[in-house]
């Protein structure tokens, strides 16, 4: 929580060269809604209250692109029962982001990718009812909400 604080005051400081200028990870034509916003929440499959560590895009349509947010290296992509398909991409000052339940993927790890490039095919893998994207920002490891990071270019 306290490092959700400082990463907020920062944001709003004219320091923005540690920050990464994140952009978004679905087009607008793409975009239907915020299905599960970040925090506290009702697991829409368990039932049991968690912290949701991401926010899940729901898409209008099928064959939805994954915009990597920010220039970065892929450190992470790997299958897991519960994440589907998914990708960590590690940037600078500390931030990483996650998309998880993709369906086809475009990157490999140790590959450099750049603000806009395309990445993955948004799917239904792993934990998921219904294709969308559970998209994160995290910060020393620790998630932020991504829609503090909400901007129009
Ligand atoms: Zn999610």
């Amino acid at each position: 929580m306290l490092k959700t604080v400082v990463i907020y005051i920062h944001f709003l400081c004219p320091v923005m060269d540690t920050i990464p200028p994140f952009t978004q990870p679905i087009n607008r034509e793409d975009f239907k809604y915020i299905s599960s916003p970040f925090g506290s929440r009702i697991n829409p499959l368990t039932r049991k209250n968690q912290w949701h560590n991401g926010i899940d895009i729901a898409v209008k349509n099928l064959k939805t692109k994954v915009y990597c947010t920010a220039e970065g290296i892929i450190e992470e992509l790997n299958y897991d029962k519960r994440k589907g398909a998914y990708i960590t991409i590690k940037h600078i000052g500390g931030f990483k982001t996650k998309y998880f339940h993709l369906d086809n993927v475009f990157v490999r790890v140790g590959e450099k990718v750049s603000q806009g490039q395309i990445i993955a095919i948004v799917g239904n893998t792993g934990l998921s009812s219904a294709i969308h994207l559970h998209y994160e920002i995290l910060f020393n490891d620790e998630p932020i909400d991504p829609l503090l990071f909400n901007r129009t270019k």
